[in-house]
């Protein structure tokens, strides 16, 4: 084979690599996209309640796989002031608590200081409320708790710049616990949230 055609193979092969890496490194983030533009139809997963009050709006300042805070994470900030009432997005059994904390900022080394409840669902997957203010905890570990009770109050407890409730869902995958995108009952229907936009749990629920 001439020398010319052997580079241009190796080239075409490179780009293929780098650019399907690219690809397989976030599938979920590439899924999700899909997903919150409405390009993939899905309608089998959990409806989960926005973990606020019924009829009230909070604003998304950072959705899943954002630049900042979030990169690697399927996580959803939602913007609202200190001891604003968190319920359960879905019902199911809290495995951990932590109201101890009384420090927080935009410092890694405060992360530790997060207070935040864990909640396990009965189908592999798990909820994370962050950044709950002091004392801010009212369930314990071994609780059943049901989709929109009370579980607790916001904050800015560890690693968190301004107050807002950090909210995150994983599921047990071999290997571990993977972070999972979730949809949501909104007031204007069932969505996947994007960040940058408000969203109102409807009064019915
Ligand atoms: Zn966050």
């Amino acid at each position: 084979m001439y020398k010319p055609t052997l580079y241009l193979i190796a080239t075409i092969a490179l780009i293929f690599l780098i650019s399907s890496c690219a690809v397989n490194k976030q599938p979920e983030a590439v899924r999700f996209r899909a997903l919150q533009k409405g390009r993939i139809a899905d309608d089998s997963s959990y409806v989960y309640s926005l973990p606020y009050e019924t009829g009230k709006k909070h604003l998304i300042v950072q959705g899943y796989f954002s630049r900042f805070t979030h990169r690697n994470r399927a996580a959803i900030d939602f913007k609202m002031k200190r001891g604003t009432p968190i319920y359960a997005a879905r019902g199911g059994v809290v495995t951990r608590v932590k109201e101890d904390g009384d420090k927080g900022g935009l410092d890694r080394n405060l992360r530790q200081y997060g207070n935040s409840i864990i909640i396990n669902h009965n189908d592999n997957t798990r909820a994370g409320y962050w950044h709950l203010q002091y004392n801010g905890v009212v369930v314990n570990v071994g609780d059943t708790v049901k989709q929109g009770q009370l579980i607790g109050y916001s904050g800015k407890t560890g690693y968190s710049a301004f107050p807002h409730l950090h909210f995150i869902v994983w599921r047990s995958e071999a290997g571990g616990w993977r972070q999972i995108g979730t949809r949501f009952q909104t007031k204007k229907g069932v969505k996947y949230l994007r960040p940058y936009r408000s969203y109102r749990r409807p009064n019915e629920q």
